[in-house]
C-alpha cells in the first residue's frame, strides 16, 4: 500500500471515530477540529496529509514548527501544542495560528510584547495541568482560578479557551473525569471574562482518548500516532 493510501485509510478511520463520538454526544462533527500532530512525521507524510485536504497541523516544539511552517504554504494552520519558553515566544507569534500551551502570566506577557512589536494578534489557549503530574506543564487549576482576572488586558492576545492533557492510561475512560473537569472549569471562568472574551475552545483528547474528550466537549482534538499507524518509524 502506498504511503498516501495508508495515511488516507488512517485518516478515514479517525474521522469516522470522531463522527461516531459526536453522534453519541449529539454534537455536530463540524464543531470538532482535528489537529494532525506531525511532531514524529516525516516531511513526505505531511505532504500526503496535505494532499488529503488536512490543513490544521500541530507541532510540540516551536523551532520545528517554525522550520516546517517555512516549508509549506500559508494555507496550513500550525498549532503549537507543546511547551513554549518565553525566549521562543517570537517563533510562536510569527508562525502559530493557535498557541495551545500558554502556562504562565509571564509567558502571556512575553507573547503580548512580541505580538505588539510585529502588529499581530495572537490566538491562545491556557493550558491547565489537571493530572497533577510534575512533568506536565500548565497552570495549576487553583492558581488559574486565583489569577484569572489578571490575565486580560493584553491587546494583541486573544484568549480563546483552555487546553489539557490527561494522564496516560490504557483505558480511554480513565481520562474522562479530567476532560469533564476542564469543561466545568471553563464554565466557571467564562462569566468572569471581560466583554468580548469567549472561552469557546477546549483542546483535549489525543489518539488514545479523543472519544471521551469529544463526548465531554472538546472542540480541538490533537491526533498524532493514530494517523501514522503502519508507517515506518520516523527517523528524526
Ligand atoms: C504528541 C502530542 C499529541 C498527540 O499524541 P498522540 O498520542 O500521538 O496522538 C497531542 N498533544 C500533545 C501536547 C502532544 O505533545
Amino acid at each position: 500500500m502506498s504511503l498516501t493510501a495508508r495515511i488516507a485509510e488512517n485518516l478515514a478511520t479517525v474521522r469516522k471515530r470522531i463522527a461516531v463520538a459526536c453522534g453519541r454526544a449529539n454534537r455536530d462533527p463540524t464543531e470538532v477540529t482535528m489537529v494532525a500532530v506531525t511532531k514524529y512525521a516525516e516531511i513526505e507524510w505531511i505532504e500526503a496529509l496535505l494532499t488529503l485536504g488536512e490543513l490544521e497541523l500541530g507541532e510540540n516544539r516551536p523551532q520545528q514548527l517554525a522550520a516546517r511552517a517555512a516549508l509549506f504554504s500559508d494555507t496550513v494552520h500550525w498549532h503549537l501544542i507543546g511547551h513554549l519558553q518565553r525566549n521562543k515566544a517570537d517563533l510562536a507569534v510569527r508562525h502559530a495560528a493557535l498557541v495551545h500551551s500558554v502556562d504562565s502570566p509571564r509567558l502571556l506577557a512575553a507573547i503580548e510584547m512580541e505580538a505588539a512589536s510585529t502588529g499581530r494578534m495572537v490566538r491562545v489557549l491556557l493550558e491547565v495541568n489537571l493530572s497533577g503530574e510534575k512533568q506536565k506543564h500548565g497552570f495549576d487549576k487553583d492558581e488559574l482560578e486565583a489569577t484569572f482576572d489578571t490575565l486580560h488586558g493584553h491587546p494583541h492576545v486573544a484568549i480563546e479557551g483552555l487546553m489539557t492533557m490527561a494522564a496516560y492510561a490504557d483505558d480511554p475512560e480513565a481520562a474522562r473525569p479530567t476532560f469533564r473537569e476542564l469543561r466545568t472549569l471553563r464554565d466557571r471562568l467564562q462569566p468572569r471574562c471581560p466583554e468580548g472574551v469567549e472561552l469557546r475552545r477546549l483542546s483535549m483528547g489525543m489518539s488514545g482518548d479523543f472519544e471521551p474528550a469529544i463526548e465531554e466537549g472538546a472542540t480541538l482534538v490533537r491526533i498524532g500516532s493514530a494517523l501514522w499507524e503502519g508507517l515506518p518509524a520516523a527517523t528524526s
